[in-house]
């Protein structure tokens, strides 16, 4: 019963208990037998993730035979030990949330792992929240196998390429996907609900999930190919010096206007760089403090127009206040046009409010929002 890469330890301990017969707790204390009882906090379907100190660690690598070093490879939150287990001598587990996103594993990738009655949990990390192979985006639930078919999204796909394609090419590729999920979350909020494409996205996922259009549309898959195809521009250094070469030649407004047109095109808006101009001008206006401070893409634009020969690093950091909210219900309160509480309910019943979300991932099983 060896893990399946990624696999949260939570997942693949409780198919261990499974496939002995054994209560999870049981398995843990008969892998832990010895000297000192094996303290255990929580419980299996209390939380879906299981984190050990060393000495559980090890113990479980005793019993499966294999060493917590093969172990930790293949499974994100093996190590290094939980803050909240102080234990260093007895062996002890605690049952607590994954500090993560982790979605319900491919069914059709990983059936001979699976049982009746336990599901394989992984963590998606940077873009392992699509198969392409089965075409098909993977929701999170702990209890049976969900996932949303995508023969009738192909442009949901031809992004998933894209966005692999940059992750191999770009060391900060999580980085420019946080940032362009922010270019496009600040679009979303400015009166863009009516927008056919976002909206035909929404009802399609509504109808193989079960739930209205209202409670998908604040779900990562809807802008997912807009945000990859603004972060692919982001990310490109070509495009790099094209803006700058047209803020030394025009100035800052036509740089603006270069990246919009080139966003509308990309995205299949060809009116957006006149109304993002319009709609920013206007906001200048009537808000206090500079437009950069809420529009993520004009931060960056100022960031890239002074960073001259600095560290590309710093063209990432953006502020918390500008990121895309990582909550869906943060995202459904700010989206507005719908009552806050039914609509979060509703999509927590269609396997919704979870998931793979745009932000950076800064190590095994741990995640950050881009700030
Ligand atoms: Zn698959």
């Amino acid at each position: 019963m060896p893990p399946v890469s990624q696999e949260l330890t939570g997942s693949w301990v409780g198919r261990l208990a499974q496939a002995y017969g054994l209560p999870v707790q049981d398995l843990l204390r008969g892998a832990c037998s010895g000297p000192r009882p094996v303290k255990v906090t929580g419980a299996f379907g209390t939380a879906p993730e299981v984190f050990l100190n060393e000495p559980a660690r090890a113990a479980l690598g005793r019993l499966t035979r294999t060493p917590p070093a093969r172990l930790h490879e293949l499974l994100p939150s093996f190590g290094p030990t939980h803050e909240r287990l102080t234990d260093d001598i007895g062996p002890q587990a605690g049952w607590f949330s994954p500090r993560s996103a982790w979605v319900t594993a491919c069914l059709p990738c990983t059936r001979r792992s699976w049982s009746p009655r336990q599901p394989v949990l992984v963590y998606p990390g940077a873009a392992g929240h699509v198969c392409r192979r089965h075409r098909r985006w993977l929701l999170a639930d702990a209890r049976t196998s969900v996932s949303a078919p995508l023969q009738a999204l192909p442009e949901v796909l031809a992004a998933h390429r894209h966005h692999t394609s940059l992750l191999r090419a770009r060391p900060q590729a999580a980085e420019v996907v946080a940032l362009a999920s922010a270019v496009v979350w600040s679009w979303q909020v400015q009166g863009w609900h009516g927008d056919p494409i976002w909206r035909r996205r929404a009802v399609t996922l509504a109808s193989f999930t079960g739930c209205s259009a209202a409670s998908a549309a604040a779900h990562a898959l809807v802008p997912y190919p807009e945000t990859i195809a603004v972060a692919r521009v982001l990310g490109d250094r070509h495009w790099h010096q094209r803006v700058r070469a047209a803020a030394a030649g025009q100035g800052f407004r036509a740089a603006h206007s270069l990246l919009l047109e080139e966003f509308g095109r990309r995205t299949g808006r060809p009116w957006l760089s006149d109304w993002m101009i319009a709609r920013t001008r206007t906001r200048t206006r009537t808000q206090r403090g500079s437009a950069a401070e809420h529009d993520p893409l004009l931060w960056w634009l100022e960031r890239l127009l002074a960073s001259g020969d600095a560290p590309e690093e710093e063209l990432w950091r953006m502020p918390a206040l500008l990121s895309r909210p990582s909550q869906f219900g943060d995202r459904v309160a700010l989206g507005g046009g719908s009552p806050v509480r039914p609509v979060i309910d509703d999509a927590r019943a269609a396997f919704l409010t979870g998931g793979w979300e745009p932000t950076v991932v800064t190590g095994p099983g741990e995640v950050a929002s881009c700030r």
